[in-house]
């Protein structure tokens, strides 16, 4: 018999080895789960951008940005009610960055507003953002929709477009399109800070994202923006006000996107993805949430 009951106990002491590792291994599982928009590995062609330099690089251009907006008072002061809202928002979100980038821990994160009529807004490689203030009036945003805004733009750094970009060579095009386009055309920055962003594109921290980057960071966008707690409904109403205000001459923040339709039938496609994540965030189930409610903007 006591061979019998040595293996008993043998047994019943794994299976409290297992319960009391089972905490444990929820966790570690919870980290990789694959819900909301799928994580890929980063893009390989990134490694050839120069890597750590790349965003030292893009953090002295913004420091840069930021000293000369202020000296020319299109720098938003840190009291501003936007300022605290749009940093208010960036602390909700970033806590979720690391899921697509580990490194997003270890960022400079930063977040300023421009004094700028231009619909823009932007993110370097290592987390400095950037809202112009014309985004924010002419679209009249509300938090759900500045937040997939800024979801967006945090994606392009957190899956190294930029880098990407940079390493697959089309440094050279970006220098030719400087020298044939207006630079404040294509940049959509104000002519006040264009010198700053002359070096920015000249180095290479702003380049023009393909449209398959766009059309990621749109969904990552949106996944970043429900985790946080924000409607990512918001990104469709988004996109139905930029083209509103897009008639004739479209914002500069649109020429360089893929179209707007598009856009929204990719979002439309993977709401069913995303809004769990919202709703989880809400503590409730998707069809008890309200139907998504947005500002009216301004016509022109
Ligand atoms: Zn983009």
């Amino acid at each position: 018999m006591a061979p019998i009951s040595l293996k008993r106990y043998a047994v019943l002491a794994s299976l409290c080895a297992a319960t009391a590792l089972a905490p444990l291994s929820v966790h570690a599982q919870q980290a990789t789960v694959q819900d909301g928009i799928k994580v890929r590995p980063l893009s390989t062609s990134r490694i050839f951008a120069g890597g750590a330099d790349f965003n030292a690089e893009s953090k002295q251009q913004y420091a840069q940005l930021v000293n000369e907006a202020k000296e020319k008072n299109a720098l938003v002061p840190d009291s501003d009610p936007q300022v605290k809202r749009l940093r208010a928002i960036a602390q909700r979100i970033i806590p979720f960055a690391t899921r697509w980038n580990e490194a997003a821990a270890n960022w400079n994160w930063q977040v300023n507003l421009l004094n700028s009529d231009e619909v823009n807004a932007f993110c370097m490689p290592g987390g400095q953002i950037a809202f112009y203030s014309g985004i924010i009036t002419k679209l009249n945003l509300t938090d759900d929709e500045v937040a997939v805004v800024m979801g967006h733009e945090i994606s392009h750094a957190l899956r190294e477009h930029s880098q990407a970009q940079a390493g697959k060579g089309n440094l050279a095009a970006v220098g030719a399109k400087l020298a044939g386009a207006g630079l404040s055309a294509w940049l959509g920055v104000d002519p006040n800070i264009t010198s700053t962003a002359t070096n920015m594109a000249a180095q290479g921290v702003m380049l023009k994202f393909s449209r398959d980057d766009e059309r990621e960071a749109d969904l990552i966008g949106m996944d970043l923006a429900a985790r946080a707690g924000f409607d990512p409904r918001a990104g469709v109403i988004l996109w139905q006000k930029m083209a509103a205000v897009s008639k004739g001459a479209p914002p500069e923040f649109l020429s360089t996107h893929p179209s707007g339709k598009d856009r929204i039938s990719q979002m439309n496609s993977h709401m069913a993805q995303v809004l769990p994540l919202y709703a989880r965030s809400k503590g409730v189930s998707v069809d008890a949430l309200p139907p998504y409610r947005s500002n009216a903007i301004a016509q022109r």
